[in-house]
């Protein structure tokens, strides 16, 4: 038989497949559950529901699934646009921003080129630049966080993209405007400062930099957000990046031609004009995070302080077996042993009736 494993390119030989947070269904499948009494908190998903404009817009779009979508997405990047202070042709529509950062990868990363990136970050830069046959330069973190002065430093004549998350998963670490105004002042202009912004709208106005600001400045800056998250559409797959004009029309040479699908389109357009959504989702982001924190702490657990919808909590030994007790109990979080961080289990925020049933079975596992 043919080893296809072995014909594969050599970046992909390497990879693992991503590890998404296990489905209800499947926990309610295999310990014979009812899905109704698990509790997932293990994809940093937005513990609102939907949008009720969304789904508005969703069932107002579906007598025309026979047509394929618009595929220069015209409406919701006509939006972004306004909304964003830029023009339409800075706008680039991605199926999820994991998209945007596969567009990025292919447009830009070949073999003998590399990308670099922090430990501990985001799973999918390393899929991306491998799966492309493009070296991924991981530079040690700091604290958990991405250390922008060894990035800089780790920056050779082969680096054509730098990706950077604030803040980023799963640590939940930021940067400050400060330290992002001076490494994009001392980025080399021909290397690709990918800004991973996916949550910064639960962060907004804290002490984080509104990547947008920089756009104007710097020819070599993308900042990638999402609907998923803050928006709550993660199943419908919308992401979106703001470059410049001529980022945009690379990326759009690669990309597929309806990446986006019309449900996720119109719903998109509906969610970025709830504004009341946005705001209940930042201020039960807060709340939970605050539930979180204190029930942690009277447990005597410490965590790494998070601007994401999520929190890693620090075990200080190996969490396999109090993440398979808590499965059992109904309770889905997210193990990062993949991630090198076998001590840690992340936890992203619910609504208060499931934090609260986190702790509590988190508290029995502990003591049993
Ligand atoms: C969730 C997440 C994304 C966004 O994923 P989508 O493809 O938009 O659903 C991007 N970057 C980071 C760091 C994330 O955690």
């Amino acid at each position: 038989m043919t080893d296809f494993l072995a014909l594969a390119q050599p970046g992909v030989q390497q990879l693992s497949p991503y590890v998404p947070g296990k489905p209800v269904d499947e926990l309610a499948r295999e310990l014979n559950l009812d899905p109704a009494s698990i509790v997932k908190l293990a994809s940093n998903e937005n513990p609102l529901g939907p949008s009720p404009k969304a789904l508005e817009a969703i069932r107002g779009e579906l007598a025309e699934l026979t047509r394929y979508p618009d595929g220069n997405g015209f409406e919701l990047k006509s939006r972004l646009a306004a909304r964003c202070g830029v023009q339409i042709s800075q706008v680039t529509l991605g199926n999820g921003s994991n998209d945007i950062l596969d567009l990025v990868a292919r447009a830009y990363l070949a073999p003998g080129l590399n990308a670099v990136f922090s430990q501990y970050a985001f799973a999918v830069y390393p899929i991306s630049t491998q799966a492309v046959g493009a070296q991924g330069k991981v530079v040690p973190a700091k604290d958990y966080g991405h250390d922008l002065e060894a990035m800089l430093a780790a920056i050779d004549e082969h680096t054509r993209v730098v990706f950077i998350a604030n803040p980023n998963n799963p640590t939940g670490t930021w940067f400050g405007p400060n330290a992002l105004e001076r490494f994009l002042a001392r980025v080399p202009g021909n290397v690709l400062v990918v800004l991973d912004e996916a949550y910064i709208e639960f962060a907004e106005g804290d002490e984080l930099p509104d990547g947008l600001k920089y756009l104007a400045r710097y020819d070599n800056l993308l900042v990638s957000r999402t609907f998923s998250k803050a928006y709550g559409l993660a199943a419908l797959r919308v992401g979106y990046a703001l470059s410049s004009a001529q980022i945009a029309d690379v990326l759009n040479r690669v990309r597929q031609p309806f990446n986006v699908n019309s449900l996720a389109l119109a719903a998109a357009c509906a969610a970025l004009d709830d504004a009341d959504y946005l705001a209940q989702s930042r201020q039960l982001n807060d709340a939970g995070m605050a539930q979180l924190e204190a029930g942690l702490r009277e447990l005597g657990l410490s965590w790494i302080p998070s601007k994401g919808n999520f929190i890693a909590v620090d075990f200080g030994r190996d969490t396999a077996a109090i993440n398979q007790a808590l499965l059992r109990a109904g309770v889905i979080v997210r193990p990062v042993a993949g991630y090198g961080m076998p001590n840690f289990l992340r936890v992203s925020i619910g609504l208060p009736a499931e934090n609260a049933r986190f702790l509590d079975a988190l508290a029995k596992v502990l003591s049993a």
